[in-house]
């Protein structure tokens, strides 16, 4: 595991780095990128590097990394063996499509399909996480000849024109037109919704009930189902454990595909498994598996696995100019070594049960803490005020503090009141307690705020 501490030159170096450099980027940036590409705080920050679970901003502030770049950097900032890997890779040679042969792509498409668990699985890579569903997405409705996708209600998929038609959350839905026919099923939040006072045996079977009614209207064939096995945007929200075997049930009876979007639970995050969807292991392996963020460390990479007959069903020919590249394959070959050498997804198991007892205990002392929530290093707290409606405010609020006391989380939820809590997975136990305290600390801060204090979301 890498604990190795912040090299003190950078403290140094960035000590004297120029104030008001944020606010400068800040206007460039607003001036020239798109009103709604989103970002954290009132006032903007620039990371400029990073180490360990530490980065650093722009103005020389240095932070504990809850966040990882959104569950992105997955083993540790400026790892030796990811950058040496890069650096080998760059010197030989950079760039050269799928249409030349690949001895990094190939190794690393053998050993996800290996790790996978799906029977005769074949890889192919993206750039994204929203390239890779929409890749899935295209294989499901070419193979089961139909365009109806069933989808969960609080889900994210991604941000192209496909996947925004199976994003159930419509706060990251900027429009409902769509390839795709979309129907919504329950199971995705546990404790709200229509079906949150029943137990978890009764919740399943009531979500499995709605499953088949909405199939019951469907016209014709219904090619998939996709879902993430914890909701991330949603604010790291799930359905009980075994939720998804007793789905697979039902979509086994009509043939219909098992997609597990996998972006932000795969490669051992949720501590207890490696992937997501072995939560609900009675159902076997999904049928489609979509991964992306953490496998690079920060490269941009993403893929699909599926069954070879699913993989091979579509009929013209297809590249990928940039997926799988040589060097995003070398970056995240040594980047899974590290982490399966080094049980991460062990160390999410043991340093997410740190902070999650840590701030479950502090939940007494915080009435706007409805719930802490997720397993391994994927926590999510909700915010509420004090008639128990949602607040984003004390969210915002919250995320603000925790960066003035030098930790950054991340934010979600239909309403942007669910804090995200996601450091890397090689996050050490003293660090775990370290930025438990800074945000129970910041949570305290959050709700002595007058409710509703302009706060952006
Ligand atoms: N799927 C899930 C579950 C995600 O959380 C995300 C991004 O947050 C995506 C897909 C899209 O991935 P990307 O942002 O790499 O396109």
């Amino acid at each position: 595991m890498t604990t190795t501490p912040a090299h003190p030159a950078h403290a140094t170096a960035h000590a004297t780095a120029p104030t008001g450099a944020h606010a400068a980027l800040h206007a460039r940036h607003r001036a020239v990128t798109p009103a709604w590409l989103a970002t954290y705080y009132r006032e903007p920050i620039e990371l400029t590097h990073g180490e360990g679970r530490h980065v650093w901003d722009a103005e020389g502030r240095r932070y504990l990394d809850f966040f990882g770049g959104i569950l992105t950097t997955m083993t540790a900032h400026a790892l030796p063996e990811v950058t040496r890997a890069v650096a080998a890779q760059a010197e030989r040679i950079l760039h050269t499509s799928t249409l030349y042969l690949s001895t990094p792509m190939v190794e690393l498409a053998e050993q996800i399909a290996g790790l996978s668990g799906i029977p005769d699985a074949k890889v192919f890579f993206t750039t994204s996480g929203t390239e890779a569903n929409d890749a899935a997405l295209l294989l499901a409705t070419t193979h089961r000849r139909s365009n109806q996708v069933l989808a969960l209600r609080n889900s994210y998929h991604g941000r192209s024109f496909g996947t925004i038609g199976v994003t159930g959350n419509t706060s990251w839905s900027p429009t409902s037109l769509s390839p795709l026919q979309t129907l919504y099923v329950h199971g995705g939040v546990r404790t709200r919704g229509p079906f949150a006072h029943l137990s978890d045996a009764d919740f399943t079977a009531a979500c499995v009930a709605d499953l088949e009614d909405v199939l019951g209207q469907a016209e014709g064939t219904v090619a998939a189902l996709i879902a993430e096995p914890i909701q991330g945007v949603g604010g790291f929200t799930s359905g009980p454990d075994g939720l998804y075997a007793a789905f697979k049930r039902v979509l086994d009876r009509h043939g219909i595909l098992w997609i597990s979007d996998e972006v932000q639970t795969g490669w051992g995050r949720t501590g207890d498994h490696f992937w997501g969807w072995q939560a609900h292991a009675a159902a076997g392996p999904p049928d489609v598996l979509t991964f992306a963020k953490g496998v690079g460390n920060g490269l941009s990479m993403g893929g699909v696995v599926a069954r070879a007959e699913v993989m091979d069903c579509l009929g013209a020919n297809s590249i990928s100019t940039f997926g799988g590249s040589p060097i995003t394959a070398a970056g995240a070959l040594a980047n899974l070594r590290h982490l399966l050498d080094h049980d991460l997804p062990g160390n999410a198991r043991a340093t997410g049960a740190v902070l999650a007892a840590r701030l479950r205990a502090a939940a007494a002392e915080l009435p706007a803490v409805r719930e802490v929530r997720g397993r391994g290093l994927m926590i999510g707290v909700e915010l509420v005020d004090a008639a128990g409606d949602p607040a984003p405010q004390t969210a915002a609020a919250a995320l603000e503090h925790a960066r003035e006391l030098g930790l950054l989380v991340g934010k979600g939820g239909r309403q942007g009141n669910a804090l995200r809590i996601a450091p890397p997975l090689s996050l050490t136990t003293a660090e775990a307690e370290e930025g438990a305290g800074l945000l129970i600390e910041a949570l305290h801060r959050a709700g002595r705020e007058p409710a509703g204090s302009e706060r952006p979301r």
